[in-house]
């Protein structure tokens, strides 16, 4: 998927065209980008990347935050009689780390449709983070490990667990470089990194650490049960969380996308009449917007 203008194209996401933009940092999102030596990004998702690539942002291109992590924006593109949006990963709502993304009228729209089924719709974050506080303090003299991915989400839930618990939660070493990079931008995060002297003395009682999704399973906390002497429980934050039943305690649907009311209202407010998705099946999302599928040519 490229953004033809001015006889220029620019790869989303991808190493097509002339210039790649690169929309924030997970891995998902780099592909051919992570090659080039010049592109179109942020500062912060070029360090959460660790690319050395040169960053030049072409005069019609203007990037918004697009509220999904540290770094992540939207491309904004104004040539050949038209004005275009490729939004990458997007929040509309704020959260407890970032304003929502910014809306801007376009032509034409390339949006995210991770959760662009109706039956998506997220609990309000103060709700979802009372939850989430309460049921760790039920359980604080436990073993609590929530499985999060480590960018992004992992430095939300330190937030979360900061700010509404008064803990400090345990993480790996690929997080903690994370969230090094997040300290850099002024997050202020209160973590201990596995390993650590200040990790094992919290680890003498009930303890939350956040892991990788694929360890977050009742197997895993049975594991830690028996070798801490200590009842251990297990929850996943993810958006598919509303729906999906997960081998864990508890699920939350902590998303850092948006829902399918978020880009309804998104699509409304950018007046834009032609819209695709590049991730997800928007047939009902255009549906509630009266809007015809835009063929790109
Ligand atoms: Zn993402």
């Amino acid at each position: 998927m490229y953004f033809l203008s001015s006889g220029m194209r620019i790869g989303l996401d991808n190493g097509e065209g002339d210039i790649s933009f690169i929309s924030h940092a997970h891995s998902d999102h780099l592909n051919g980008a992570a090659k080039r030596e010049v592109v179109i990004a942020s500062k912060e998702t070029l360090e959460l990347a660790a690319l050395k690539a040169n960053i030049s942002v072409p005069p019609n291109v203007k990037l918004l935050d697009s509220g999904h992590i540290l770094g992540s924006k939207q491309l904004f593109l104004e040539g050949d009689g038209a004005t275009m949006v490729y939004t990458g990963d997007l929040r509309i709502r704020e959260s407890i780390l970032f304003n929502g993304a910014e809306v801007k009228e376009c032509d034409k729209l390339i949006i995210d449709g991770t959760y662009a089924d109706p039956s998506y719709k997220f609990p309000d974050y103060i709700e979802l983070y009372d939850e989430i506080a309460r049921w760790v303090k039920e359980n604080i003299n436990a073993n609590i490990i929530i499985g999060c991915y480590e960018l992004g989400k992992t430095q939300e839930l330190i937030k979360i667990l900061n700010d509404y618990v008064g803990i400090a939660p345990i993480i790996n070493e690929k997080a903690e470089r994370f969230c090094r990079i997040y300290e850099r931008y002024n997050i202020k995060l209160d973590r201990l990194v596995i390993g650590s002297a200040e990790a094992e003395e919290e680890m003498k009682r009930g303890f939350v650490a956040l892991v990788p999704m694929h360890q977050a399973k009742r197997y895993f906390a049975r594991r830690l049960s028996e070798a801490f002497g200590r009842k251990t429980l297990c929850a996943v934050a993810t958006g598919w969380a509303l729906h999906y039943r997960y081998n864990v305690d508890k699920g939350f649907a902590l998303s850092d996308h948006a829902d399918f009311y978020d880009l309804k209202s998104y699509i409304e407010q950018s007046g834009a009449k032609g819209v695709v998705f590049h991730s997800g099946d928007g047939t009902a999302l255009l549906k509630a917007c009266g809007l015809p599928r835009w063929q790109k040519t």
